[in-house]
């Protein structure tokens, strides 16, 4: 399976934490196997076949151009106690050496972005050492949106200490930047703003020579919800922001070559976006 893409100047690579099937309904209530697989240009590559349950996968898209690594989102981390999320309770997996191997060891690491601060996607941003949590990525600035900061830094936290081991430590750390959600990180790199998910999400946009590619962050959980952007992901912190933003995404990026690069969907992980005559599909790269 590919895991790497070339957009112009910027190297992207896929770096997985887990993978499995998923029953939809985990993700997306309205969703069941049985009209998952009515989507046949999803069977396959996006759905299994045989159960009718999701690819999901949990990873990190690492970017490089020249000396810059940056990380997008950092998945669910090891040792971190997650009594509300059995998946990350108290994960051990060679996930680092595996980022390192990939051509991102930590003290190489440039910047961490994360789309948003769920509990998937901020931790790896620490580890453990002795009982204090340090970040992982000594040389890198961590840009947390701040809108995003500010409502979970008083929301009860429902998946276990998330701000507190794997956010709140790279602020004391001095490591950590607040920024708007339409941020231009460089001539190449810019964030767009994609609330609904969470207040404060962004997906990561990449345009270089020509080339074009947008990471989706949690906008979207899985490919069925390109044919039915109305349908709800279970952890939309606003369902129904969450879908105007869906929605306008896909519209967006509908008939485009722009590559959709998208954080939960296993397989492929990406592809692009085609109108049909009941809504839309998404279709890997041949
Ligand atoms: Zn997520």
């Amino acid at each position: 399976m590919l895991n790497t893409w070339q957009v112009g100047e910027v190297h992207v690579t896929k770096i997985v934490e887990s993978e499995g099937l998923w029953d939809p309904a985990r993700l997306v209530p309205n969703a069941t196997p049985e009209n998952v697989r009515e989507r046949e240009w999803a069977v396959g590559p996006f759905v299994d076949a045989d159960t009718g349950n999701l690819r999901v996968s949990i990873h990190t898209f690492g970017l490089e151009i020249g000396d810059e690594k940056i990380l997008v989102d950092t998945c669910g981390g090891n040792d971190k106690v997650r009594p509300g999320s059995p998946n990350f309770h108290l994960q051990q997996s060679d996930f680092l050496e595996r980022l390192a191997s990939s051509g991102f060891p930590p003290e190489e690491v440039t910047a961490v972005v994360c789309t948003h601060l769920h509990v998937d996607h901020v931790g790896w941003n620490t580890i453990l050492e002795g009982d204090e949590w340090r970040p992982t990525f000594p040389n890198a600035r961590y840009l947390f949106g701040e809108t995003e900061w500010k409502h979970w830094k008083v929301e009860p936290q429902i998946y276990g200490d998330v701000f507190g081991d794997s956010v709140q430590p790279v602020i004391e750390a001095g490591k950590a930047e607040l920024i708007a959600s339409d941020l231009q990180l460089n001539d190449l790199l810019w964030l767009e703003p994609t609330p609904g998910h969470t207040p404060g999400h962004h997906s990561v946009r990449i345009s270089s020579d020509g080339d074009d590619a947008v990471i989706t962050g949690d906008l979207i959980h899985s490919a069925v919800q390109f044919d039915h952007p109305e349908w709800a992901s279970a952890p939309d912190v606003d369902p129904a922001q969450a879908a105007t933003t869906r929605r306008s995404f896909i519209e967006r990026y509908c008939d485009d070559h722009t590559l959709v690069l998208a954080t939960h969907l296993g397989g492929p992980s990406c592809g692009h976006i085609h109108k049909q005559d009941v809504g839309w599909r998404l279709e890997p790269p041949k």
